[in-house]
């Protein structure tokens, strides 16, 4: 049985909401104070910021020790919060973290502040360190497993993604017959590119919604048989620029759609 899999979803990691909860003020000057956990029952821990002593027994707590916190803020050594001889796993390995975090019985989330984002973020995870042990034999017994795994999934998105390409194409030439065929290759190739945030990406494109496949020929017209970039770079307007252009666009699209060739530009 995979140990995954029977992680409930409380303990999986989750910075994002830590980052909601994290206590504001009280803290150094730079940051505020960090909260003292980093997700529900699970404790945080940080180095303290300024000296101070450890709220329960006292001990002096120089700059480079790691505390957590009470509901006030105030620091708890390590020892006195029963989170002693624990050791750190790096943020980074998520199934190392993961088998790591469920069996071991003490655990602490290790945050550091980010100045660039301006909040306590997770750096690692603390475990008992036959915890951390066991959790790398398991990762190494079926790093091949999970490599392949890996491989699959991506081949998998390689064939989907040029599946939905091929889909794009065609749905561009069902509304524009006219539109040459390599022409629709590139519309599709373009619009769909991965992370670009182009229109092929939408959720109204995944669907194949004609207005979106529209938008996508319109903006290769734009492009490519209009004198839009000349004008855009003389303006820098985009809004004049594209109602200049609008007709010419709109000549292409009629003449594609009615499964004639676009009219000669220039
Ligand atoms: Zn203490």
């Amino acid at each position: 049985m995979s140990t995954q899999r029977t992680i409930p979803r409380s303990a999986a990691p989750q910075p994002r909401q830590a980052a909601r909860r994290r206590v504001v003020g009280s803290g150094s000057p730079t940051s505020p104070a960090p909260p003292a956990e980093h997700q529900p029952g699970i404790p945080a821990v940080a180095k303290v910021g300024a000296s101070g002593s450890c709220v329960r027994c006292e001990t002096k707590l120089a700059g480079d020790i790691l505390v957590t916190r009470d509901g006030k803020g105030n620091p708890i050594c390590l020892p006195c919060a029963g989170l002693a001889n624990l050791t750190v796993v790096p943020s980074g390995d998520v199934a190392l973290t993961r088998r790591a975090q469920w069996q071991s019985g003490r655990v602490a989330i290790l945050i550091g502040w980010s100045p660039r984002s301006k909040r306590w973020e997770r750096r690692g995870t603390l475990v008992e360190p036959w915890a951390l042990v066991s959790a790398k034999a398991q990762c190494e017994a079926d790093s091949e497993k999970r490599n392949v795994a890996r491989q699959r999934a991506s081949e998998r998105r390689v064939i989907e993604d040029r599946e939905y390409r091929a889909l794009f194409r065609a749905a561009v030439l069902r509304l524009y017959p006219g539109c040459p065929r390599a022409e629709a290759t590139d519309i599709a190739s373009h619009a769909c590119e991965k992370h670009s945030g182009r229109v092929g990406r939408t959720a109204e494109a995944k669907a194949l919604e004609d207005e979106a496949v529209r938008l996508a020929v319109i903006a290769h017209v734009r492009h490519l048989h209009t004198n839009y970039d000349t004008v855009i770079d003389a303006n820098r307007d985009k809004r004049k620029s594209r109602s200049t252009v609008r007709g010419s666009i709109q000549e292409v699209l009629a003449a594609w759609a009615s499964g004639r060739a676009a009219p000669t530009t220039e």
